[in-house]
Formats: structure tokens, sequence, C-alpha cells
């Protein structure tokens, strides 16, 4: 059905694989094979790795003004297939249509036009003293991305790489393929140098443990769960390659006690609903003062009206289906221990929504007498159910938000603005967000403690694809 769908794009060109297998490629509105994709080979991988390291020489050593140039003709193509953009995130991640066009589509725009920016004022070089410190390339990078933003993940990874003179290999989920697909062909249109762009399908068992271990490629950065994360950066050490890392986490939204009520459960319904759940940096701990669970807990599941979930197709409705029956009997399992566990159930709960028999569609479910010792309040579910956690006073729901092993996200809803600075400064976390304030693709994004390493968009995506090189005497 996809032009290229089982080519890999090596070295400028679409080529096949050495393996003639294919992985299916599943709708999961419909649980329909849509297409399938190459299960490259090893061979195949060092075929793109050899490309890339050709290319390094003049890409690493090309004028700014060029790799400027060259994000914005790649934005200027990519703003030409919007239409396909949203019919291929519908179809292969299940995303309703509005979301597809709102979040997916955008976001993954949104990273070649703000890195070009940034690189337009970027300094590669900076006198100090008796030295000068010039930033280069880091050499071959091998990107592994996941299926559930397909196209901000890979979008903010090349922008940053393409930004320093990077060459790069992708890999992208498996799962949601097409499309890294339409980007490759994207980037040959906007004429990236040869090399400097290839693409290798195939599954992380193979493509992504031996990107993760290739001796040729030089800096990894990787987005996706935990347990692979740990993997990629073990493989990564017996070649002392630097590795970035963007992991799982369970944020806090934190509603301080002079918070409006009814916004903040807004806040906390759209957390649940967008993507299904399927959000990294989702706020899935609601932590609330005592005295306001009640009214909380009736203003969440008034909001969740507003955030319909039912075929994507339909440009009325919010949330899609998760992306795979994998994830619908993960997110079913936690919905059982949940209530194992003695958590209360306030909406939703175990099976399939009314009407949604086809598709991995789940429950909202709201969870209430949450303690933060449960595996719901401790684990990523990545499904559109939420915990709703009390505390008693500003301190203890700090104590409550940093306990946790993740670092990527905070929330904190409030009026006071000397509480909301206070709560930002304290929540141990990468990126802290103040009352649904806009997202800014400029301000870094990334985790502390199990959350990951580095740090992407804007200038600090360009800073993870560069080394520091210290010269004296000239
Ligand atoms: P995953 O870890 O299963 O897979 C991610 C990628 O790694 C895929 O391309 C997969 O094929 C590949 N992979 C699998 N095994 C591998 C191996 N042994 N070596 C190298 N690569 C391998 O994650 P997923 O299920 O695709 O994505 C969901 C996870 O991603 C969640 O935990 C989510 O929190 C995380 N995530 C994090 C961020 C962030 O920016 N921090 C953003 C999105 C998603």
């Amino acid at each position: 059905m996809f032009k290229h769908e089982n080519k890999l794009f090596i070295n400028g060109e679409w080529i096949d694989s050495t393996n003639d297998e294919t992985i299916d490629v599943i709708n999961p509105a419909t649980e329909e094979v849509i297409g399938t994709v190459s299960a490259s080979t090893k061979e195949d991988l060092d075929k793109a790795v050899q490309a890339a390291r050709d290319a390094l020489p003049a890409f690493s050593k090309s004028i700014k003004k060029e790799r400027i140039d060259l994000l914005n003709r790649i934005a200027d193509e990519y703003e030409k297939r919007k239409d396909e953009f949203i019919d291929v995130m519908t179809m292969e991640l299940g995303a309703p249509k509005t979301i597809s066009e709102n979040v997916h589509y955008e976001m993954g725009l949104a990273h070649f036009r703000t890195v070009a920016k940034a690189l337009e004022d970027f300094s590669f070089e900076e006198e100090r003293g008796d030295h000068t410190i010039v930033k280069e390339s880091v050499g071959v990078s091998g990107l592994i991305t996941p299926w559930n933003f397909p196209t901000n993940q890979t979008s903010t990874k090349i922008a940053g790489a393409f930004a320093a003179g990077s060459p790069v290999v992708l890999k992208p989920s498996e799962e949601t393929p097409y499309a890294a697909i339409m980007l490759a062909e994207i980037i040959d249109r906007a004429g990236a140098p040869k090399g400097a762009f290839n693409l290798v399908n195939g599954t992380g068992a193979t493509i992504g443990d031996a990107i993760s271990s290739h001796p040729d490629i030089d800096f990894v950065s990787f987005t996706g769960s935990g347990p692979v994360g740990t993997r990629v950066m073990q493989n990564a050490s017996e070649t002392i390659k630097n590795v970035a890392l963007e992991l799982g986490g369970k944020s806090p939204l934190l509603v301080l006690k002079d918070a409006d009520v009814q916004k903040a459960a807004q806040s906390a319904a759209e957390h649940m609903m967008l993507n299904s759940g399927q959000v990294c940096s989702a706020a899935t701990r609601v932590l609330v003062p005592k005295e306001m669970k009640a009214d909380f807990e009736r203003e969440l599941v008034t909001s969740l009206e507003g955030f319909p979930m039912g075929d994507p197709q339909n440009t009325s409705n919010f949330t899609g289906p998760l992306i795979s029956k994998k994830q619908y009997d993960t997110v079913q399992s936690y919905i059982k221990k949940g209530q194992e566990e003695g958590a209360r159930i306030v909406q939703g709960g175990e099976g399939k929504p009314d009407g949604l028999e086809t598709g991995y569609f789940v429950k909202p479910t709201i969870f209430s007498d949450v303690t933060n010792d449960m595996v719901v309040a401790r684990e990523e579910i990545f499904g559109p159910v939420t915990t709703i956690i009390t505390y008693d006073g500003i301190e203890e729901g700090l104590q409550i938000a940093n306990d946790t092993p993740y670092g990527l996200a905070g929330y904190v809803a409030g009026e006071d603005e000397k509480s909301l600075k206070y709560a930002a400064s304290h929540i141990r976390a990468g990126q802290i967000t103040v009352n649904d304030a806009k997202t800014d693709h400029l301000a870094p994004f990334g985790g502390f403690k199990q959350s990951g390493i580095g740090r992407e968009w804007g200038d600090f995506g360009i800073e993870e694809y560069l080394e520091e090189k210290a010269i004296m005497g000239v």
C-alpha cells in the first residue's frame, strides 16, 4: 500500500533488504494488517553505517547556513504532505484525525522549524582566554524511536543531528514505521547529502541491538522503555559510546489547595486521554488535598465527557485505541492489579468500552484512594488510566510527587504565585508545567533520575550531537 513499505533508504537510495522476511503493520482500531515493513539484517545496517561514515567528513564541516536551509527545506516538504501524515498517523497509531493533525503532524513539523531557528543563534566556537572551544559533530549517530509519537520522536532527533552536522541511521518502531518512511522521502526530496540520513527498518532485537553495539556508530539516541534503555546503555558501554536516553515517567500533577478544581480536573482528564494515555510525560498521579478529594473525583468524571473515545476516523473523537493487543493486555493487568491492591474505581474498569469491541480500546479508568506505594502509582501504565492520591499540606504533596524512580515531567495547578514557584522548584523533573502553560518547543525536554539522560528540542537538542574540543596555541 505504501510506495516504499519494504524498502530501506541507504546512501540516498531506496534499496531492498538482504532478508525477504517482513513484519506486519496493524491498524489498532480495526486490528487489520495495513501493510508490511522489512525485517532488515545486520548486513543492511552495516551498509547504512558505512554510508553515514562516508558522509561524515563533508557533512560535519558543512557551513551552518547550508544546514539551516536544509532543515527549512525539510519543513517545507513536510508541510506539503500534511494530509498524508494525518492519514498515516491515524492508520498506524490509531490517533484520532484531530490529534493526528494538531499533535502528531504539528510536533513533527515544529522541531525542524525551531531547530533551524535555534541554529541561527547557535555558536560553534568560543574564545576563552588562552584557548578556544570548538563544538564538532559527535559523529555517526544511531537513532532508535518508539511508536507512541512517531513524528515527534524522529523529527526532534533528526533535526538536532542535522543541525550539528551529524549523519544518522534511524530505526523507527516496527509498529509505526510509515511516518518514518514518509520522512525519509521528504528528506530525500529536500536534498540532504547522500548518506546523511539512512533508514533501516526492523526489529529491536536485531537492528536496535546492533545499533547500540555497533563499533562504527559514535552516539546513540534512544527513546523508549526503561528496560530497553538499560540494554542500550550496556551495549554502548562496550565501545564507550555516549548515549542519550529518553525513557518513561510517572509524572505528578500537584493540585494546590487554592486551585480551581474544575480546571485542574479538566487538565487531569486531558492527560489521561491524550494519545490514549500513551504519553511518556503524562501526569498519571494526581495529588489532591485531602479535603478536595470528593469534589475532584466528581469534576474529573464530568470532564471526561469532553474527551470522547471511539473510531479515530471520526473527527469528533479525542481518543482512539491503544497501539496493540500486547499493550491492551498490559493495561488490563494494571487495572486488575489496582483493584487487588485496594484502589477504588471511580469510573471504568476491566474490559472494552460498550460498542468498541473491535480495536484495542480500553475503558478510561479513574482510580481513587490510591497510595503512592501501590504498583498503579509506581509503574508506567501507558493507557487512559489515572490515579488520585491525597495529601495533607504542600510539603507532603511534594514528598509524594518526588517519591518515584522517574523524573520526566511535573505539573502544578493553583493560584498563589509564590506557592506555584515553590512547587515548581521542588519537583525533581526535567520539565515543569504550571497551570497548563503552552508547550514551547525551544524548551529542553528530558528526564531526571530513571527517566533518562540528556535533553532534546531546540538548542539543547543540537548540543546532544556535538563534542567539545579545546584548542590552544592558534
Ligand atoms: P520499547 O523500549 O519497547 O521500544 C523502543 C524502540 O526500541 C523500538 O524501536 C524497538 O524496536 C527498539 N528496541 C526493542 N528492543 C531493543 C533492543 N534490545 N535494543 C535496542 N532497541 C530495541 O518502547 P515502546 O514500547 O516502543 O515505547 C514506549 C516507551 O517509550 C514508554 O516507556 C515511554 O515512556 C517511552 N517514551 C519516552 C519518551 C521520552 O521522551 N522520554 C517519549 C516517548 C516514549
